[in-house]
């Protein structure tokens, strides 16, 4: 059941088991039928994000995924155009339920760390015309995964939100791992939540859960969700298990976050110049991290095949790209042995430059 000591996952933050005291949680939760809206455990964990986020519901769901999907379904109608960053989760990993399920088009903007600034957008707007989709709905992710767990300021936010509301668009934050943004950033998650209409964030990231994300908006909005969500195969009944394990992050796992950050940044430091490994950014925002190994002469795939027998563990993101990410499993210990395994399995690759 427990990850053997000697592997240090660095893939995901997904990849965090239940600690003895969160599976206490849920073993006790109290439960009832959520579809009836009986379930207490989703009820507390529902009233409390709302009162958190300074809205006025919220709705439990299975995944972010699901989350963002009801999203883009609720504030759009088939044929609208959504404008989102280009390497944004919703359009790379969500196999394309804006397009399946919501019937909406794209409109992709470029930017280096994954974040919109406000001079993107009016280029991206289409006219009032027959031939084109109506511009809808703004789509912001924060922190951002691709981008390399950056995140937006608050003034950048409230900027954004200015700039959808003189065009007429609703505006959507994938806050997957907004507790991570919160903590990096020092702001709260009523502040973020203030410049959306809504906001899907993920228990089952940073924050240690084994299920669960949470749709955030106003009473309408989340009635609307509601009816999605059960069309989309997302009613849960005694959900209240995986409730409670929420409840549990809530008040223990946010603060602790900013330890995944300075074991991100410590990965940064020990690992830049090893072997000629670069890391993306010097500072690096929150607890994702990017490698670039193009100096060492190998690839991300080979990199990672290798550090996998010496029980390391990361994901080639690109043909020269490694993601590395630091969570509730990975120890000040293992990051540390986590940097000596790196330069152990790129010495005999980088002398041997053939490989
Ligand atoms: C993981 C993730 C999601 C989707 O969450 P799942 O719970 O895995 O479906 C959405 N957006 C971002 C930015 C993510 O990192």
């Amino acid at each position: 059941m427990e990850t053997p000591r000697d592997i240090i996952d660095l893939r995901s933050d997904t990849l965090t088991r239940p600690t003895e005291a969160m599976r206490t949680a849920i073993a006790n939760a109290e439960v009832g039928d959520d579809v009836f809206g009986e379930d207490p455990s989703i009820n507390r964990l529902q009233a409390r994000c709302a009162e958190l986020a300074g809205r006025s519901a919220s709705l439990f769901v299975p995944s972010g995924t699901m989350a963002n999907l009801i999203a883009c379904r609720v504030h759009t109608r088939p044929g609208d155009e959504v404008l989102l960053e280009r390497t944004s989760h919703l359009y790379r990993y969500e196999a394309a339920g804006f397009a399946a399920v919501a019937g909406v088009s794209v409109a992709l903007l470029a930017s280096d760390d994954g974040l919109l600034t406000c001079e993107a957008i009016p280029g991206a707007l289409r006219s009032n015309d027959v031939h084109q989709p109506t511009s809808r709905l703004l789509w912001l992710e924060n922190t951002h995964n691709f981008g390399g767990g950056s995140y937006y300021s608050l003034a950048a936010l409230r900027a954004l939100r200015e700039t959808a509301n003189a065009h007429g668009l609703k505006l959507h934050i994938d806050g997957a791992r907004v507790w991570n943004a919160c903590v990096a950033a020092g702001y709260s998650l009523a502040e973020v939540a203030a410049c959306c209409d809504s906001m899907s964030c993920c228990f089952s990231k940073g924050l240690g859960c084994p299920v669960g994300s949470i749709l955030l908006g106003d009473a309408d909005f989340i009635a609307a969700a509601r009816r999605v969500r059960k069309m989309l195969g997302g009613g849960m009944r005694q959900a209240g298990h995986l409730a409670s394990a929420a409840n549990y992050a809530l008040s223990h796992h946010v603060a602790r976050l900013a330890d995944d950050h300075r074991r991100a940044q410590r990965l940064a430091d020990g690992l830049s110049d090893v072997r000629g490994l670069r890391p993306e950014r010097k500072t690096v925002p929150t607890n994702i991290l990017f490698l670039d190994t193009s100096a060492c002469g190998v690839t991300a795939e080979q990199l990672s095949e290798r550090l996998d027998e010496a029980g390391v563990r990361v994901i080639a993101a690109g043909p020269h790209r490694v993601r590395l990410v630091t969570h509730l499993d990975v120890s000040d210990d293992q990051v540390e042995r986590a940097v000596e395994a790196f330069d152990r399995t790129l010495g005999p690759l980088v002398g041997r430059k053939k490989y």
